[in-house]
């Protein structure tokens, strides 16, 4: 039996570009060799910050590509972390609070419901404890929820951010946004307030995580900042990888691709609602994304998520269970992340069936006395 996995957020197979790229990354060091196979600039590949800065209405010099966007999110973290406290969703991505906790930075969890942040509990949270802080946001097709922030709260997160009477800095991780099935475009935090608004975005999603490219958009002052960081890291990003996205993105090869990743995970959303549907017991609910790689499980009444896991992983299929993506001992001990996004649309119908069979199974782990 092989196993079947919803634990990582990976792309499918057929959704890599490997003709395309392997075409581009010759062209790029043969046009471009000369500077792409030397040390240079920290913030990344000139040709493609401007592709982004264009993209996203901003100057150049607020653009840092990174080698893939989770090493700039370590670095812009500890930036943060040196100067007040992070808040986060709960759940949220559970690397950056591994990050946070490596730094031994201060995490404050702000709850979710059926449609994303709750920005009442925000404006709770802001209240009680006014200091500077960090929040780290991720309101399109959230990992890993799948859920996207309805338009008023977006509106309503920015004008609490703005009210706020201590610098509160907004950062928008937005490496989905672009992989959308259905349902209507929403502004990015960036483009409803451009000027203060951090973003972050990825190429991982779209084209290739083994490439290495995700970027930000920082203020001018912060990208100065986290440069002169970065530059003691890693003197230079990998510009070969930069300029074959580059060569890519300037073939215009990414709107048609893009469309293909789109179909091959619709497909695959797909089939794991309706295997879902189909199989999975009364009690247990999960969120309907619009695009994205991942879904939210919610288990039935007395349902176990860890010891699931562990009975799953015998049975040929495994996911992330929901307590990773909250801070210690803080939720998530009934829900499930499953990413839809790697294996086949029948490899999902088996893997959901394999789910189903152990949650109307008793469990055999001890019951706590
Ligand atoms: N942010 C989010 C929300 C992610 O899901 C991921 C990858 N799983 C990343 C950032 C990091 O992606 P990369 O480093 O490949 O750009």
């Amino acid at each position: 039996m092989s196993l079947i996995s919803f634990a990582r957020g990976i792309p499918p197979v057929q959704a890599l570009p490997v003709e395309e790229l392997a075409d581009c990354a010759r062209a790029a060091i043969e046009r471009d060799g000369a500077t792409v196979l030397n040390y240079g600039p920290v913030g990344g590949y000139g040709p493609l910050r401007e592709w982004i800065a264009e993209r996203n209405g901003v100057d150049a010099s607020r653009v840092l590509v990174t080698n893939g966007s989770l090493e700039g999110l370590n670095l812009l973290l500890a930036h943060f972390a040196e100067r007040g406290r992070i808040l986060v969703e709960a759940p949220t991505y559970d690397r950056p609070l591994k990050i946070a906790a490596r730094l031994g930075a201060r995490v404050t969890a702000i709850p979710q419901d059926a449609d994303g942040l709750d920005v009442d509990a925000l404006e709770e949270e802001l209240r009680r404890d006014a200091g500077p802080a960090l929040l780290y946001v991720l309101p399109t097709f959230q990992n890993p929820t799948g859920r996207t922030l309805p338009l008023e709260r977006r509106r309503r997160l920015l004008e609490l951010a703005r009210e706020h009477e201590h610098p509160l800095t907004v950062l928008e991780d937005d490496p989905y946004g672009e992989v959308r099935f259905e349902g209507d475009v929403l502004p990015t935090l960036h483009e409803l307030d451009p000027e203060h608004v951090l973003r972050s975005s990825s190429f991982s999603k779209v084209i290739s995580p083994g490439a290495r490219v995700g970027y930000f958009i920082l203020t001018p002052e912060l990208a100065a900042a986290i440069e002169t960081v970065a530059t003691n890291v890693y003197l230079t990003p990998s510009l070969v990888a930069q300029a074959t996205v580059y060569e890519f993105l300037r073939r215009g090869l990414l709107g048609p691709h893009l469309e293909r990743v789109c179909g091959l995970l619709r497909e695959r959303r797909d089939a794991m609602l309706a295997a879902l549907e189909a199989h999975f017991p009364e009690g247990a609910r999960w969120s309907h994304p619009e695009g994205g790689y991942f879904l939210w499980l919610e288990l039935p009444e007395g349902a176990d998520a860890r010891d699931l896991l562990e009975r799953a992983t015998t049975a040929g299929v495994t996911f992330v269970k929901g307590a990773d993506f909250f801070p210690p001992m803080s939720g998530g001990e009934a829900s499930a992340r499953l990413a839809y996004s790697f294996a086949s649309p029948a490899e999902i119908g088996t893997g959901i069936e394999r789910l189903s069979t152990l949650l109307h199974q008793p469990s055999a782990a001890p019951v706590a006395v």
